[in-house]
């Protein structure tokens, strides 16, 4: 099946039912109602010579035009290239030649950025590949481009004739996604998914949420993520679920009346969305009540946050999802029924029709029980990174195994813990130190709101870690404190060599810490 014959199929079987709610843009679109729009845009880009396999951009926040092209696109056979609403124009300008874009959607604005600007002052000399700039929003289109709603406009009964013929002659391997990674352990990659990879993976998440016709998905996540366009939009399309969109970005507000208004029965988020959320002053106001599951995933979740989203917020069907961008992304995810404790110490099982091993650094699969590094093998295995062969053959192996570059534990159940990164091991004078360990200890002081230890470089122990420490809200902090804290309660190899107290940490937009820019500054610090 290809992504446009399963909206096909949900605007068949669920015509009259909600298909996508922007709160933002005060929009309600059915499923038949959705298709209409998504074969008009399709036609379209059609229409405006846009061929199989051209690569168009989406640089936007979450809005209704992103849910359109993305069905569209996958009809008209294009690429969508999803770009990070938080790039600027260097980032930009690296994306769109990187994949050689030929057509470019944007909003015209978000939050303090102004888009249209930081486009104009790309010249058509560094951007040779782009011949199409469409700007989303009813204001008239500045000049070189054109608006969102003029694609559909251009729909011509020729081009609506070749829609036709190309939806029985597109395959379900064809490239259709190229995703970027977040950028946690340096620059993004640009991962190629096809319709196989991604549709199959929103289904068989929205199955292991127990997803059902009529549900809906509150999505506060950003959709040029496949945590919001593959879990979230996809999952909806394949079970006749509800997409909605709380606002353009995320606001932890909007998002709990978008839940409380829209009758949610799922939300996702990453734990930093679901802490700001719980931590919301009017948190108590809203009817959360229609809640029955949804996904926490991206990066670990401490404890105390499972426990609050499962009691507070009614998400006892709540799932914990591992992955990447390179499967597309789902590999590991919990049951709606298992017990809240495996749902915080583990991320569940191996997803239905994939493989998992774990292996050493010598590629030998390691006894149950132990650590390793995790490969996955499947239907969800990119295929590959765009215009990249040398990164794609370090990734995936002759066999078509994934090296995630993650370091997992599996139970004799199949339950799979992940350690860390493979990278963020410290190996202090060959002792392995796993940051989360200590990162987990240090999570236990009242007044450590955070934190996150990594490895710097040290002449005499090769590395030794270093943390950095977020104080509890008005709280102040010590070194001497964190210390004396630590004194004799872990072994003192793990006991952080260098300490910093800090506001913040650097973070991608997908709320990751991105230790590689940590790394560097103690670097330059310690000179
Ligand atoms: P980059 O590859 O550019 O450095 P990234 O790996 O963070 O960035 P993504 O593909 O968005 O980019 O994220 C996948 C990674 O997120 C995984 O490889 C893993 O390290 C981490 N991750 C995902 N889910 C979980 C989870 N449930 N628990 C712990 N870590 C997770
Ligand atoms: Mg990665």
């Amino acid at each position: 099946l290809t992504i446009g014959a399963a909206l096909d199929r949900a605007a068949r079987d669920h015509a009259g039912r909600d298909a996508l709610i922007v709160r933002a843009q005060n929009l309600r679109l059915t499923y038949a109602e959705l298709k209409t729009r998504v074969d008009a845009c399709a036609a379209g880009l059609i229409a405006l010579g846009l061929e199989p396999g051209d690569r168009i951009g989406i640089f936007s926040p979450n809005n209704a035009e992103w849910a359109i092209l993305q069905f569209a696109s996958a009809k008209a056979g294009l690429i969508l290239v999803t770009i990070n609403p938080a790039y600027r124009i260097s980032e930009l300008e690296f994306v769109l030649n990187e994949v050689q874009c030929k057509a470019l959607v944007l909003a015209r604005r978000f939050k303090s950025s102004d888009y249209i600007a930081m486009l104009d002052q790309l010249t058509p000399e560094q951007l040779p590949h782009l011949e199409l700039r469409v700007a989303i929003g009813n204001d008239p289109a500045p000049a070189g481009m054109i608006r969102f709603a003029d694609i559909a406009e251009a729909a011509t009964p020729d081009s609506r004739a070749r829609l036709e013929t190309l939806s029985s002659t597109l395959q379900f391997d064809d490239p259709i996604n190229i995703q970027f990674t977040s950028g946690t352990t340096g620059a993004p990659k640009g991962a190629t998914l096809s319709h196989n990879n991604i549709l199959n993976n929103g289904y068989f998440v929205g199955e292991a949420c127990k997803l059902r016709v009529g549900d809906r998905i509150g999505i506060p996540v950003p959709l040029y993520h496949c945590f919001g366009m593959v879990m979230g939009n996809l999952a909806a399309i394949t079970h006749g679920a509800a997409m909605i969109y709380p606002a353009e970005g995320f606001d932890p507000r909007a998002t709990l009346e978008a839940v409380a208004a829209e009758r949610c029965t799922h939300l996702y988020g990453v734990p930093t969305m679901f802490i700001a959320e719980l931590d919301h002053p009017d948190f108590a106001s809203f009817d959360l009540s229609s809640l029955r599951g949804g996904i926490m995933a991206g990066t670990t979740c401490p404890i105390e946050v499972m426990r609050k989203v499962i009691e507070r917020m009614h998400m006892n069907q709540l799932t914990i999802c591992y992955g990447m961008t390179e499967t597309s992304p789902v590999s590991f995810q919990s049951a709606t029924d298992d017990t809240p404790e495996r749902r915080v110490a583990t991320v569940g099982r191996i997803h239905p029709h994939l493989e998992v091993k774990l292996i050493d650094t010598d590629g030998r699969i390691v006894e149950r029980g132990e650590r390793g590094e995790i490969c996955t093998r499947g239907y969800s295995v990119m295929l590959g990174y765009w215009g990249q062969e040398a990164k794609t053959r370090e990734a995936i192996d002759e066999a078509g195994w994934m090296h995630t570059g993650d370091l997992g534990v599996i139970d004799n159940d199949g339950y799979c813990t992940i350690v860390g990164r493979s990278k963020d091991i410290v190996i202090r004078g060959g002792e392995n130190i796993y940051p989360r360990e200590v990162e987990e200890f240090l999570f236990r002081h009242p007044k450590i709101a955070s934190a996150s230890v990594f490895a710097v470089p040290d002449a005499k122990y090769g590395e030794v870690p270093c943390a950095w420490i977020k104080p509890a809200a008005g709280e102040t902090l010590t070194e001497a404190e964190i210390l004396l804290f630590c004194d004799g309660q872990i072994a003192h190899y793990k006991i952080p060599r260098y300490i910093k107290i800090v506001d913040e940490f650097p973070m991608t937009v997908t709320g990751k810490i991105q230790k590689f820019i940590m790394r560097d500054t103690m670097i330059a610090e310690l000179g």
